[in-house]
């Protein structure tokens, strides 16, 4: 689906809000989460609040019906806030601590992800009788973030976590994730083969296990297209048909980015332009600290589209921050062209931005406010 940026255009050219800004059409967001619900039929649909957390985001979502992926007790109590459904709620940060545990639990959440037997067992003190899935660490084909070794346990160990669950009167499941912004639509194939594995083996011991966790994982486009989501939807079908011929489990989906990103565009203001060495350096008052933390390592190329043209020829930049960090560099290995004319006070703007962006921005490294967000449409609040 190609993302059409008109109406928050339209808004930027007759508002005028100060640079740099984000701003997301809440009637886009509620439109990805009903393709993607149309997509994964009969999957439960978990929003991983991280990737924008703004409230009229998480109003368009309650009202499409889709239920939220939280870290912890700060996102948990904000989607309440918002009147989502704890029944609707995972809790899926393997990394939580044990009063955090039970403050989930005292308000309704019975969902939950672990990795390692002290969380196992932490679940089964302050979490009794919930569902836990068990999350796997794969070897998934490289996505642009992935999250390494963080998290995950060996599919060899998996199986004692998913036994000491049950013992505990746990209901256990199988999770796993293949890294954020995955280029790969078979990328699924491994965890749901491991799964289908676990789930017979742990069969054999007498405990039947009903869910399989998917995570996230569904890429956007920014300079270069990304396969359909009905591309992800049929491979990761294939899989399930393959590896689980006699009926599928239960499945949970945690999508993030596919549901905001392209519901965002992101405007900032052109700070300074100097030549250094044979280099044009381009400084933006957006950088790696208050929204573009996702260029760490370059991984994830955005689109920069000059707003004021003036015509002419353009040329290589290497395109920075505006903050005193060395490190707040964008892209000077990444190629990018911008107008020979291009001076201070010029705007770009950078379409796909709805996700991990506002979210991750400091609260005011070098004094730089968060990035502010204005949200339109039906949920809207500018
Ligand atoms: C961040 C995260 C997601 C969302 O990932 P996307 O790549 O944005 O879809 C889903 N599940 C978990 C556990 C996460 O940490």
């Amino acid at each position: 689906m190609c993302a059409d940026f008109t109406r928050i255009r339209r808004f930027l050219a007759e508002r005028e809000p100060p640079t740099p800004c984000l701003v997301v059409d809440t009637d886009v967001v509620a439109a990805r989460a009903a393709g993607f619900g149309a997509a994964f039929p009969g999957a439960l649909i978990r929003y991983a609040v991280k990737a924008n957390p703004a409230p009229p985001v998480l109003d368009a979502l309650v009202a499409a019906g889709i239920g939220f992926d939280v870290a912890g007790p700060a996102e948990l109590a904000l989607c309440l806030g918002r009147g989502a459904d704890p029944a609707e709620i995972a809790y899926g940060n393997p990394i939580k601590k044990p009063r955090d545990i039970a403050f989930a639990f005292e308000r309704g959440v019975r969902e939950f992800t672990s990795d390692a037997p002290a969380d196992v067992d932490h679940l089964a003190r302050y979490a009794p009788g919930s569902a836990v899935s068990i999350r796997v660490l794969l070897d998934a084909p490289d996505s642009a973030t992935p999250f390494g070794r963080k998290f995950g346990c060996a599919p060899a160990e998996a199986l004692d976590l998913v036994l000491r669950a049950a013992a505990h009167g746990l209901r256990p499941g199988i999770a796993f994730h293949v890294g954020s912004q995955q280029p790969d639509v078979t990328a699924w194939e491994i965890g749901i083969a491991t799964a289908a594995k676990l789930f017979g083996e742990a069969a054999a011991h007498g405990v039947g296990m009903t869910r399989l966790n998917l995570g996230g994982g569904f890429p956007t486009t920014h300079r270069t297209a990304v396969p359909s989501l009905a591309a992800y939807a049929s491979a990761i079908a294939a899989a399930l048909d393959t590896s689980f011929p006699s009926g599928r489990p239960e499945l949970l989906l945690e999508p993030g980015r596919v549901l905001v990103a392209d519901a965002g565009l992101l405007r900032t203001e052109v700070v300074l332009v100097a030549q250094r060495d044979d280099r044009r350096w381009v400084y933006l008052d957006i950088g790696r600290y208050n929204g573009l933390a996702e260029a760490e390592n370059e991984a994830i190329a955005y689109r920069f589209e000059p707003v004021d043209t003036r015509g002419g020829p353009d040329g290589p930049v290497v395109l920075a921050g505006p903050t005193c960090d060395g490190d707040d560099v964008l892209y000077q290995r990444t190629p990018y062209r911008l107008p020979l004319a291009l001076r201070s006070g010029d705007r770009l703007d950078v379409p796909g931005t709805g996700a991990y962006t506002a979210s991750y921005a400091s609260v005011g490294f070098n004094g730089i406010e968060p990035l502010r967000t204005h949200c339109l449409g039906r949920w809207g609040d500018a």
